[in-house]
């Protein structure tokens, strides 16, 4: 718990950007999922990033720095509002947000985050969720990067 408590990442950097600050580290380094796969790298990042999702919670009333459970002393979960402050989803995550953003070229956050709440109430994955609107996008099912769609 010590060492938790007093390494950066631990204690400083998962619970102000929570795990969604390797968007823009993994892009940087050329590996964030991206257009099926296919890409590296997301012109969007910055968009959907930890950092972004950070200023949205200290503008629109929501948490960062916020437990999902009882007894974690990391505190890297979130509670996302839209822009009128209303609850979105909690907690908003790095896998979530390059299945749902990057990998379906999608750089809306706010769109990412309300289908994180649609994949939540249905119970469905949003990896494999995301993933299969990558498909669908490339297989000219779906146009890409659109929330609505
Ligand atoms: S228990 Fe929840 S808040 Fe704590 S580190 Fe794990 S995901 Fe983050």
């Amino acid at each position: 718990m010590d060492g938790l408590k007093t390494h950066p990442v631990t204690s400083q950097g998962l619970p102000t950007y929570g795990t969604a600050i390797l968007i823009n580290i993994i892009n940087e380094a050329g590996a964030l999922p991206t257009k099926n796969f296919r890409e590296g790298r997301f012109d969007g990042a910055e968009k959907i990033s930890g950092e972004t999702i950070n200023a949205h919670c200290q503008e629109r009333g929501g948490k960062y720095e916020h437990s999902c459970m009882t007894g974690c002393v990391v505190h890297c979960s979130n509670v996302y509002n839209d822009a009128a402050g209303h609850y979105l989803t909690s907690g908003l995550e790095y896998e979530t947000v390059w299945a749902l953003g990057a990998n379906c070229l999608l750089d809306d956050i706010d769109a990412i985050a309300k289908m994180d709440r649609l994949c939540d109430d249905l119970g469905l994955d949003t990896i494999e969720m995301g993933d299969t609107f990558a498909v669908a996008m490339e297989g000219g099912l779906l146009p890409w990067g659109t929330g609505p769609a």
